[in-house]
């Protein structure tokens, strides 16, 4: 066997353990929370990770992955492309995007969950027209107070603008809500921020009767089952599934 795919082997039957692990947790999530599990999406975080990573996660029948990086992923596009899986995958970014790289994220993502300003939305929106797609979108929210985090804030009235401008950037379909819980807070305040986004969620829907937003982004490695209990629709998991990530303290 060459290296290259001794290494592939590695990576494969690391990942379906983990995979097989991750999906009884949230085969008992889903029950206890008395819902079926095809309510809840998969996203495989794979930032940080090889390409290799990813293919493998095809080859497992992994279907949505969540990056973070333009750059990182376009180049991973490539090997993807080249590896015959790109077409049978699609790449959410989850991360901070610059108003400016918003053209390079429509050409290599199929959409966008961290849509975190006005000015974001309609970047996207005119990008997404000039080459003739339309990009589905999640309006990340801020829900805790830590600096480090990003999001709209709930009562902003940049949120509020936002809202009332979607109906009218053509090219992006809304489709829901995201948020990140705070990191190594007691349970009661991770449940507290999930319900918070289900409630702000239920909320647009009655103020903003034109806009439909199904989804809810929330839940990661370390909360998805007490996600999965207030409601999310899409969890994203990354380390539960490709282990820590290379060289990269978090
Ligand atoms: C990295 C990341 C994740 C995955 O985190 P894990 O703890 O590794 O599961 C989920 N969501 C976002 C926005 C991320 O940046």
């Amino acid at each position: 066997m060459s290296e290259q795919t001794e290494r592939q082997t590695v990576i494969r039957e690391d990942l379906a353990r983990n995979l097989e692990r991750l999906e009884d947790l949230i085969a008992s999530s889903c029950r206890a929370a008395n819902r079926a599990r095809s309510e809840v999406e998969l996203v495989a975080v794979s930032k940080n990770h090889p390409a290799e990573a990813l293919v493998a996660a095809v080859e497992l029948r992994l279907r949505v992955f969540g990056e973070n990086r333009v750059q990182e992923f376009a180049a991973k596009s490539v090997e993807l492309a080249a590896a015959g899986v790109r077409g049978r995958m699609r790449a959410h970014l989850i991360g901070h995007l610059q108003s400016n790289k918003a053209a390079k994220a429509v050409e290599v993502f199929d959409a966008v969950d961290s849509v975190d300003s006005l000015r974001l939305a309609e970047r996207l929106d005119e990008a997404a027209g000039r080459i003739g797609k339309r990009l589905p979108v999640l309006l990340e929210i801020k829900l805790s107070h830590e600096e480090s985090k990003a999001g709209l804030a709930p009562d902003s009235t940049e949120l509020a603008e936002l809202l009332e401008k979607l109906p009218s950037l053509h090219n992006l379909e809304a489709q829901g809500l995201m948020t990140i819980a705070p990191l190594d807070v007691p349970e009661d305040e991770t449940r507290g921020c999930f319900r918070a986004l289900k409630l702000l969620r239920d909320r647009f829907a009655v103020e903003h009767p034109r806009l439909n937003l199904p989804v809810l982004s929330m839940g990661m490695s370390g909360d998805f089952s007490l996600a999965i209990a207030e409601g999310a629709t899409r969890i994203r998991v990354g380390t539960a599934l490709f282990g820590m990530r290379p060289g990269y303290p978090k």
